[in-house]
């Protein structure tokens, strides 16, 4: 844009908030310049897991934090060298806008949350990451996609994995023939809930039970190990109502899921066991991970005529696989690219959870 038709579109309608983007995308395509984050809810995963990780990465940082706790807010902040105009909570959270320093907004609430944070991040000029489950229906999910695309703002989901060594290695194996023809695919998910007062086991908040929070794992890892998406799904629940813990939610889960090219899916996910595997079968060999998406010491064997190897795979893209997720929505906000776990790829698992869902209902086959 030349300087007199600049000037002339300032001066007409719609100039500042014009002014505002263009300014806005000078500063994020400035390759020196570390894109700034805003951490939404100082929780077990966004204060203790996300914000730590910003000194692995090479193109993010930590620009501000919203929290419904001052105190531990202003803690948080103070440790990280933020200045008090960097802090928020939920209520002045809409101001965000004005803070050139925030360039994406991270949401690390409960699941009920996402969509409202999301969407409200979008109003306000940012970029979006979210955490996984995207949202806690369909429809909350078409509506994030919908604001961000209205706001030409870029939407990633948490799934880490995709930016896991084990994992990523684990697809290329399985890509790459090692295994045969793929036929059977496998993984169990779980973690033992404790106090039922845990927000995760409240519907209002979580939208459901162990499948939302981490048979998604096995979910989203059945379609990308496969390269398929399900055609049909037929599921079993076992959940105890008379447990406190499951007055609300699901405990065990356990979905099968149909393949176009054959593969069977067979997933299983629980609040009452831990277990945390993938195993992927071909006509060859078969690859298999114990654990499989765990924050580190994950393990893989592939194995095949007999033979059992240990397999130690290649470095991911970053220096951690949080690295790899952060660093690439900034990469995507630069070079205007869509993220590789967009909001499709978090609408697509929601799709599939609302059908398993529905199938433990109705107790018969959805074909999808
Ligand atoms: P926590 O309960 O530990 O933290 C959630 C935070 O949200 C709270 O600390 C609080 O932050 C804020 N919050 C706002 N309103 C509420 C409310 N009504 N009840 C409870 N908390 C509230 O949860 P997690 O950090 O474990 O999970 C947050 C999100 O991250 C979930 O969507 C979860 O699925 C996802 N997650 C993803 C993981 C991954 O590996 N990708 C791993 C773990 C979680 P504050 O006090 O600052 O207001």
């Amino acid at each position: 844009m030349t300087d007199i038709t600049r000037r002339d579109v300032m001066a007409g309608a719609g100039g500042l908030a014009l002014a505002a983007l263009v300014s806005e995308s000078a500063r994020a395509a400035d390759p020196d310049r570390k894109l700034g984050y805003a951490i939404v809810g100082l929780g077990t995963y966004g204060l203790g897991v996300i914000i730590p990780q910003f000194v692995n990465c090479q193109h993010s940082r930590l620009a501000a934090v919203v929290s419904g706790d001052a105190d531990k807010a202003k803690r948080v902040a103070a440790q990280y060298g933020l200045p008090d105009s960097a802090i928020y909570n939920y209520s002045n959270f809409d101001t965000i806008r004005d803070n050139p320093d925030v360039d994406i907004v991270y949401v690390c609430l409960p699941n009920s949350m996402h969509a409202d944070f999301t969407i409200r991040a979008a109003k306000a000029g940012k970029h979006v990451m979210c955490e996984k489950p995207m949202a806690v229906s369909v429809a909350e999910c078409e509506a994030m996609i919908a604001a961000c695309k209205k706001a030409d703002r870029k939407l990633m989901i948490g799934y880490r994995c995709h930016f896991e060594a084990y994992n990523l290695e684990a697809i290329r194996l399985t890509r790459s023939g090692a295994i045969g023809t793929p036929r059977y695919f496998r993984s169990e998910h779980g973690f033992v809930q404790g106090d039922p007062s845990k927000w995760r086991l409240k519907r209002a908040l979580s939208g459901g039970g162990s499948l939302m929070d981490i048979g998604i794992y096995a979910l989203n890892a059945s379609r990308y190990m496969t390269g398929e998406e399900p055609v049909a799904v037929y599921t079993h629940e076992y959940t105890d109502r008379s447990d406190p813990r499951f007055h609300e939610v699901e405990d065990r889960i356990e979905f099968e899921l149909e393949f176009p090219s054959g593969i069977i899916g067979s997933c299983m996910s629980m609040y009452s066991a831990n277990q945390n595997h993938i195993l992927m079968m071909g006509d060859k060999g078969r690859v298999e991970m114990e654990p499989a998406t765990a924050y580190r010491g994950n393990r893989m064997w592939t194995g095949r005529n007999g033979r059992q190897d240990e397999v130690t795979p290649p470095p991911g893209p970053g220096s951690t696989q949080w690295a790899g997720q952060l660093d690439h929505l900034v990469d995507c906000i630069r070079q205007n690219k869509e993220p590789i776990t967009g909001g499709e790829e978090g609408l697509r698992d929601m799709r599939l959870i609302e059908a398993i869902y529905r199938s433990a209902r109705e107790k018969r086959r959805i074909v999808l």
